[in-house]
């Protein structure tokens, strides 16, 4: 996409005008209108107040360059999930992210299916399913998060070093259990 178009329909999307994004930034609306024509474009020192405005990275606007997604509906087979290295921020998508944290650029953890120290033992009390964990809640080692997928939910659970490490969770139609251990990252189950 041509830059100039590319400020346009950003533009566009936020629903400003021309004048609102030239306030914003305190210059003259003039110089929005010639940059969205393709006569000039913003020196550094205003991208970073565009791309803010327009709530896009300034990486996309120098390249023109938005990478959509197709639709897929936010679909839960294809969640994925991020976990920040510096803050343990985690933070979920169904669909293909550019995730950022503290700064980083975050990948997508990659799943594993269980050995035997991150083994998982389901039974089902009433309407539940109680789980429990093989694996240390030390503070050092231990199992931070637990997700239950459903077709069309998800159940979290935040989980603490030194608490017991079974967990008890209403169950759903089939699914996949997600885990994530503090040492050695995402685990998965499928139901
Ligand atoms: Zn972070
Ligand atoms: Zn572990």
């Amino acid at each position: 996409m041509e830059q100039y178009f590319f400020i346009l329909s950003l533009r566009k999307e936020k629903k400003m005008t021309q004048k609102e994004v030239a306030d914003a930034m305190h210059i003259s609306d003039k110089t929005i209108s010639k940059w969205e024509r393709g006569m000039g474009c913003p020196d550094v020192t205003l991208l970073k107040a565009l791309s803010h405005i327009l709530g896009i990275n300034m990486d996309s606007i120098l390249s023109g360059n938005m990478d959509l997604n197709e639709l897929n509906g936010g679909n839960m087979k294809h969640i994925k999930f991020y976990v920040c290295p510096n803050c343990n921020n985690i933070i979920h998508s169904t669909g293909v992210s550019e995730i950022a944290c503290c700064g980083r650029k975050l990948e997508a953890l990659v799943a594993k299916t269980m050995d035997d120290a991150h083994k998982i033992t389901i039974s089902k009390v009433e309407y539940d399913y109680h789980i429990t964990f093989n694996h240390p809640m030390e503070k050092e080692h231990y199992i931070s998060f637990f997700a239950y997928i459903g077709i069309d939910r998800i159940l979290f659970i935040r989980m603490y070093p030194e608490q017991s490490s079974e967990i008890r969770l209403p169950r759903m139609q089939g699914g996949t259990f997600y885990f994530y251990c503090t040492n050695h990252e995402l685990w998965r189950y499928n139901l």
